[in-house]
């Protein structure tokens, strides 16, 4: 197991205790902590710069506060500029003036981006909204069931057809307005990789929805590829913001650091673990006190 950062500051900082305050030696000193900590933790290297950054004009010329030790004071330092590379706050969210509010779902295979998708329904169901989930991932013949089955765990309507993905997205829209749902989650097609194919529908996909959000869903076990994988989607779709899944198995924060810092996305929604209900929008100071640990 990894020492968590704040366990690795505590080891330096320990022996700064007592004294009045921080020396460029003692700050210098923290920083390769710091910075070593964030590169270990697979954060991408611009951002452990400036994130290092951050926290060095917070602290050089700083007062020493005289509730705190120097230890404590690094490690506020640190947790302020953690949120900041996090996006500072939770994501608020604005509903479509007439309904129905029209989100779009993309990811690679293996994202979570299925499961997602009835997580993200379940928990408009939760806020008072009345969603609808359409499955136009029709590449694979079981991502359409396993859609249907797990909206119905959710409980929530389920819609699909097995015409092509374009012509289902934008049927699953009008059926939304016909329905009266004030909220569509459109699943699309995931692949193993990046592809010019892949691109091309949901691209296509997104111009017959027109939605109001365009979410990217991406594994942060994955770390910085995560990066790699949003600034391809990017490229083609416009993103709204980024789904992270699997955040149960990244206690370091190496993804969610670096996709937001490189991407300039917000993180909005994160899923961890495999239950519908282990999902709820993003918070940016959580996330910064479990990197901290
Ligand atoms: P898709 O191919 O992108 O549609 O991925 P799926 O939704 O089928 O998910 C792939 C696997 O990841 C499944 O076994 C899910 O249960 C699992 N999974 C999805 N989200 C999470 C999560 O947040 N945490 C964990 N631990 N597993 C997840």
């Amino acid at each position: 197991m990894f020492d968590t950062l704040s366990e690795r500051l505590e080891g330096i900082l320990g022996r700064l205790r007592g004294r009045g305050r921080l020396s460029a030696a003692d700050v210098d000193q923290a920083l390769r902590e710091i910075r070593a900590a964030l590169l270990e933790a697979d954060v991408h290297v611009r951002v452990v710069r400036s994130l290092v950054d951050g926290v060095r004009s917070q602290l050089v010329g700083e007062e020493l506060a005289r509730s705190l030790s120097p230890g404590q004071q690094v490690v506020r330092a640190v947790h302020r500029e953690l949120i900041r590379a996090l996006g500072g706050e939770s994501l608020r969210l604005t509903y479509a003036s007439p309904p129905p509010t029209v989100i779009l779902l993309a990811g690679l295979q293996g994202s979570g981006k299925t499961t997602t998708a009835a997580k993200l329904a379940r928990w408009f169901r939760q806020q008072g909204h009345q969603p609808l989930l359409v499955g136009a991932d029709l590449q694979r013949p079981a991502a359409v069931e396993q859609l249907r089955i797990l909206a119905e765990q959710a409980q929530v309507p389920f819609f699909s057809q097995p015409t092509d993905p374009v012509q289902v997205a934008r049927a699953g829209r009008q059926e939304a307005e016909r329905l009266g749902r004030d909220v569509v989650i459109v699943d699309t097609a995931g692949r193993l990789a990046i592809d010019a194919e892949l691109m091309d529908e949901v691209r296509r996909i997104s111009e017959a929805v027109d939605p109001h959000y365009t979410f990217l869903v991406v594994d942060a076990m994955t770390g910085q590829d995560a990066v790699g994988t949003a600034e391809a989607f990017h490229a083609t779709l416009t993103l709204d913001g980024l789904i992270l899944t699997k955040l149960d198995g990244d206690a370091r924060g190496g993804a969610a650091l670096s996709v937001k810092e490189v991407v300039g996305k917000p993180i909005a929604f994160a899923a961890t673990g495999e239950r519908l209900a282990d999902f709820d929008l993003f918070h940016p100071d959580r996330m910064a006190s479990r990197i901290l640990g």
